[in-house]
């Protein structure tokens, strides 16, 4: 019998550990969406409500796109705000569209509770073992925890690359290898191969180069194309990008809730929902550094992060660090991003030149 083909719309480059999860556990063949596009969002929201964000119909644009790209189950994980409600309405509107697949759907189990992970994959493959799981979910979290950590050694340096594409080359060879790995210990060797060609990827750093951190609502930091390539762009003024925002930060981080109040303390005293409270975390970290500028991003009409939006700007006041807002939805023009992304850095240059 042919094997299933389960696809997980594309989310940054996770869709390598979301592949290597699901191929391993569930033994099905995995199908990697096109890459996120303008197509990807007039797919999502030609059937969308009007009123839901952006990372819905990210989502949505991007299974019609693995249907069509012969994908027969959809995976679905939930998030930490309305997303967990997504999943079912995904399902209702492509099976109203006239498609036929199967939905798993994880977005109420407790991802920190082994045996829910256990029992809920075990319906879809009754000779998954204990040992099996354990296994391919440790290594897992190991891969994103290396990705994560090399994207953002990536993001600090690609705009001082003396090559161009040399940084996204030597990235992608390791995203590559990745992908085959049998166990955690060829998975840390081939993390220590490709990091240290990283490292010693010849690159000209000013000494004191603009600095700027990236923050915002997990979707649209995360995954490129949501935020117009902010990271690209920003790295090709010659910036060093900081955006520490990422899976291993937010899924990953036991304890997070407790140590994020903490940090927030005197800006904000109750979680606001979704990752508002990592947002305020994060600029107060930046602020503390020094940066030169921080951007907020987020979808049109996330409330979290609407909520953070005053609390950021008592964070700019009292740092004096200016912060630049950025809200997409499915209508934003480039030209409009363009704009206030070059007056922010001539202003953010002329700042660094008085200060020196
Ligand atoms: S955090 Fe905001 S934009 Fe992101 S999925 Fe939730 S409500 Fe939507």
């Amino acid at each position: 019998m042919a094997k299933k083909k389960i696809s997980f719309p594309q989310f940054g480059n996770y869709c390598i550990p979301f592949e290597y999860l699901l191929t391993n556990i569930l033994n099905v063949d995995y199908i990697i969406p096109p890459p996120t596009t303008k197509k990807t969002l007039e797919l999502g929201s030609m059937h969308s409500p009007d009123f839901v964000c952006a990372p819905f119909k990210y989502q949505l644009g991007g299974y019609i796109e693995a249907l069509e790209a012969g994908a027969d189950v959809l995976f679905q994980v939930g998030g930490v705000c309305r997303l967990c409600y997504y999943g079912e309405l995904h399902e209702q509107i492509l099976k109203d569209l006239g498609y036929k697949f199967e939905f798993i759907n994880f977005s109420n189990i407790n991802i920190y509770n082994p045996v829910d992970i256990y029992n809920s994959f075990k319906k879809y493959n009754s000779k998954l073992s204990a040992s099996n799981i354990t296994v391919t979910l440790l290594i897992c979290i190991e891969m994103v925890k290396m990705m994560d950590e090399m994207e953002i050694f990536i993001r600090e340096n690609v705009g001082f690359e003396i090559e161009n594409g040399s940084f996204d080359k030597i990235y992608n060879e390791f995203l590559d290898k990745i992908r085959q790995v049998k166990s955690k210990k060829e998975l840390k060797k081939i993390y220590s191969i490709y990091y240290k060609k990283l490292k010693d990827n010849p690159v000209i750093k000013p000494k004191n180069p603009l600095k700027v951190g990236l923050i915002g609502e997990y979707y649209t930091v995360m995954e490129p194309f949501s935020n117009h390539f902010m990271e690209k762009e920003l790295a090709k003024k010659g910036i060093v990008v900081t955006r520490t925002m990422n899976v291993s930060n937010t899924v990953f981080w036991l304890g997070r809730e407790k140590e994020l109040k903490k940090k927030v303390k005197g800006y904000l005293k109750y979680d606001i929902g979704a990752t508002g409270i990592d947002t305020i975390s994060e600029a107060i970290e930046l602020a503390k550094k020094k940066y030169d500028g921080i951007i907020h991003v987020k979808s049109f009409g996330c409330t979290p992060e609407i909520d953070a939006m005053p609390v950021l700007q008592n964070i700019s006041n009292d740092y004096k660090i200016p912060i630049l807002y950025f809200s997409f939805d499915s209508q934003t023009s480039e030209t409009g991003i363009q704009t206030r992304l070059e007056a922010f850095y001539d202003m953010i240059t002329m700042r660094k030149e008085k200060n020196k």
